[in-house]
């Protein structure tokens, strides 16, 4: 056997996720490792949580990245602040809501559905309903950003419409976060997650999470142990809490940490609200390119992701061919549609540092290319 180094070719990742990531976020990763106990390393997590503050607007002291990717942020809610027997209120309108779902039940809570339609916005009259329907539900859980349909959520309203009916709220950031308005503090949710992968620009494999007062004293109050012990917030507060008291738990990734601190450096250096404003730009951009070229978007202008775009493939055009050109002749990758829209739409991601003019340009010139 003479297996040699991989290298894989350099791409434009116009997807869902992973986006492309800084060379700067790279060039961090391949930093020296250091134990993860040392006290430099003790001081940079430190800086991640504080700049985690800052990417969620949020004062929360548990602020942290847990250490595997979103889908591990998204068991980390639920698996603390589920308890059997209690009843979640879950809106789907798309893959990721279904997994919320999954999840309660794994937990053994009882779910209570709010069904939406794909390529829609969560409505809040329907949540509203159900709110009043069930007076005993203890938490609504809702996907901000619907990465599956494009779709973004009103997590302001949805959060205060919780908080009137004594429900604390789940929120799913994984697309949201660095790319669309967000604000943790001022919505009053109480807990969210999120994914490196996205609108951060980072390497894939950490979820950033929050919990507010409202959620940590329910997670300190509960009646049964956390089901998982590597999720167990109990414990690994003990490893992010205060610097000098650092306990061990698991071996943090080093150098996967070391790549956030530089992403969240970046994105601090430009300003949260410079990059949704640049999201934003580019969307617009881009959605006026693939008009003029007579396609059609799927989801309402009002209830858009800037980030994430849902266009229709055109009449007897195969999609996946399309794609496959892409990627062979262009080195540019677009995502196909999941769920009830598999065939039927492209996902054209404008993510982080690929949200820019040029990849704009580039994705709608191939494109046409490819369509002719
Ligand atoms: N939630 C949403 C909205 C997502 O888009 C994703 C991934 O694409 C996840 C959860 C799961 O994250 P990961 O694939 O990092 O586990």
């Amino acid at each position: 056997m003479s297996i040699t180094s991989f290298h894989p070719p350099r791409r434009t990742l116009m997807g869902p996720g992973p986006s492309d990531v800084y060379s700067r976020v790279t060039e961090a990763l391949s930093r020296p490792t250091i134990g993860h106990l040392d006290p430099m390393f003790v001081g940079m997590m430190d800086e991640v949580k504080q700049l985690l503050q800052y990417a969620f607007r949020t004062q929360n002291a548990l602020t942290l990245p847990v250490s595997a990717p979103g889908s591990a942020g998204m068991e980390t809610c639920f698996a603390n602040l589920v308890e059997p027997g209690e009843k979640v209120i879950v809106c789907i309108n798309g893959v990721f809501g279904i997994r919320m779902k999954e999840n309660v039940e794994r937990c053994g809570g009882e779910t209570v559905i709010v069904q939406g339609e794909w390529g829609r916005a969560v409505d809040p009259a329907a949540v509203e309903e159900t709110l009043k329907a069930h007076p005993d539900a203890v938490i609504l859980a809702f996907v901000h950003a619907e990465t599956s349909t494009g779709a973004r959520s009103d997590a302001e309203k949805l959060c205060a419409l919780a908080r009137q009916h004594n429900c604390l709220t789940i929120v799913d950031a994984v697309t949201s976060l660095g790319g669309s308005e967000l604000e943790v503090d001022a919505w009053g949710i109480d807990a969210i997650y999120s994914g490196t992968q996205k609108c951060l620009s980072c390497v894939p494999g950490l979820s950033p999470v929050s919990f507010n007062q409202r959620a940590v004293d329910k997670i300190q109050n509960r009646k049964t142990k956390v089901q998982s012990w590597f999720l167990d917030l109990n414990l690994v507060m003990g490893y992010w809490g205060k610097g000098a008291k650092r306990a061990y738990h698991h071996t943090a990734p080093v150098n996967a940490l070391y790549a956030l601190h530089e992403a969240l450096v970046i994105l601090q250096e430009e300003g949260i609200e410079n990059s949704w404003k640049r999201h934003q730009l580019h969307h617009n951009a881009l959605v006026a390119g693939l008009e003029a070229m007579g396609m059609s978007m799927v989801v309402p202008a009002d209830e858009r992701l800037a980030q994430l775009n849902l266009v229709t493939v055109p009449e007897g055009v195969d999609e996946a061919a399309v794609r496959a050109e892409l990627l062979e002749a262009y080195n540019l990758e677009i995502g196909a549609g999941l769920g009830d829209f598999a065939g039927k739409v492209w996902r054209i991601g404008l993510m982080g540092c690929a949200a820019t003019k040029t990849n704009a340009l580039f994705c709608l010139g191939a494109l046409e290319a490819v369509l002719g």
